[in-house]
């Protein structure tokens, strides 16, 4: 189907932060498959655990156990503030699970009239009917029927109208700690605190899409962690598989409670393949200083990128973000900005607000990051030179 507005490129290797097209050309990738390769391509760690489990088992079915996903539901529990998880394929069906997890919550616990979910104005919670309900954009849900009943959206980050929106029929509350496809917008950790009371008062449910922030983008392993909030229930997914599709939904053994055999499934979920990539994934996450490179190389890209914010006013307006997710707001169309990128073989990709999000991979090095900052530079220069030659 013609869903995808595709540039006329394609890939045929990759290695670390780099891509080759097939044409032989090299592309440095500051887009890692949209927050997914976070280890760059071909992970030596990650061929070796996916070529050893794809010659023993791919898949077994849900109806059996499966050591490989019980393995990593402990890791991913034994790391963050969860007791069970559950496994899926994608970010919108960890998100799908999140919303079925935190309705039942609520129908378990004496309160069925509890259904309704506040999300916030340019979230992005994923494509399927009731993730897009979540998400709200009005040219996502255009002419695909009736909207999936059930979220009450309010101004991004705006605690009176938050306040406002609970009422009665609610049952959670959803944000993405840092939004990402909307724009790399920063929610202030007071009002992350801010929701978690108003949940505690309610008995509602603090649900953290963490599909993009999570799995180490932000500079720890889940974003909540720095902030300090924690949530009941949180969906990963993107980079849980370091480039194999896998999303996870996380929550406490309480906010789990009505999750009981039979009330939800998936047939690929948590299967070994999948299973395997997401563990090799964890092995190197976990592995001692791994998070500390992420923040170092963080803050060193942060401050170049400003230095190049400066130089270029009439290109870049803002540098926005946290870890590796980062976002120049730009003045220039965004996609300007991504396309003279592109003609420098970088790779990035635009989010709403006209920004322009740089996810290089978690495992770059300071070298590429000068590279990057230095392709960054001849774009923004061939920018402003037409800029000034259209005035
Ligand atoms: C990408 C994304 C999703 C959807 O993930 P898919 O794997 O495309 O279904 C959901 N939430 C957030 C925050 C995302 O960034």
């Amino acid at each position: 189907m013609g869903t995808f507005a595709r540039v006329h490129l394609a890939f045929e290797r990759g290695e670390g932060v780099w891509l080759t097209a097939t044409n032989g050309e090299r592309y440095l990738d500051f887009t890692s498959g949209v927050a997914v390769n976070a280890l760059g391509h071909a992970h030596p760690h990650l061929v070796a655990a996916l070529t050893a489990q794809a010659q023993k088992l791919w898949h077994v079915s849900n109806l059996y156990e499966i050591p490989e996903a019980e393995r990593v539901a402990q890791r991913l529990c034994a790391a963050s503030f969860a007791d069970v998880a559950f496994f899926c394929n994608s970010g919108a069906e960890a998100v799908e699970c999140a919303i079925k997890t935190a309705r039942k919550y609520q129908a378990v616990t004496g309160h069925p009239e509890r259904y309704r979910i506040v999300t916030f104005e340019g979230a992005f919670h994923g494509r399927t009917l009731a993730t897009l309900a979540a998400g709200g954009q009005k040219k996502y849900l255009d002419g695909f029927g009736p909207v999936v009943e059930g979220f009450d959206q309010v101004p991004f980050a705006d605690l009176e109208a938050t306040k406002h929106a609970v009422g009665s029929e609610t049952a959670a509350i959803m944000i993405e700690p840092l939004m990402g496809e909307g724009g790399v917008r920063t929610v202030e950790t007071s009002f992350l605190r801010a929701l978690r009371e108003i949940c505690d008062e309610q008995g509602l449910l603090l649900v953290f899409d963490e599909v993009q922030t999570g799995m180490g983008r932000t500079g720890e392993l889940f974003a909540y962690q720095r902030t300090g909030v924690t949530p009941d229930i949180m969906a990963l997914a993107k980079a849980l598989g370091g480039g194999f599709p896998v999303g996870a939904c996380l929550a406490t053994r309480e906010a789990a409670q009505g999750m009981t055999a039979g009330t939800h499934g998936s047939t690929f979920g948590g299967n070994p393949l999948a299973m395997s990539a997401a563990d090799a994934t964890l092995d190197v996450m976990l592995a001692p200083g791994f998070f500390d490179h992420v923040k170092r190389i963080a803050l060193l890209f942060k401050q170049r990128l400003a230095e190049i914010k400066d130089r270029y006013p009439g290109v870049i307006a803002e540098v926005r973000g946290e870890g590796l997710l980062i976002g120049l707001k730009a003045v220039v169309p965004a996609g300007d900005l991504v396309d003279a990128l592109r003609a420098e073989h970088m790779l990035t990709v635009a989010a709403g607000d006209n920004v322009v999000r740089l996810l290089p991979p978690l495992i770059i090095s300071e070298q590429e990051i000068a590279e990057g900052v230095a392709r960054l530079d001849r774009a923004c220069a061939r920018l402003s030179r037409k800029k000034d030659a259209a005035q």
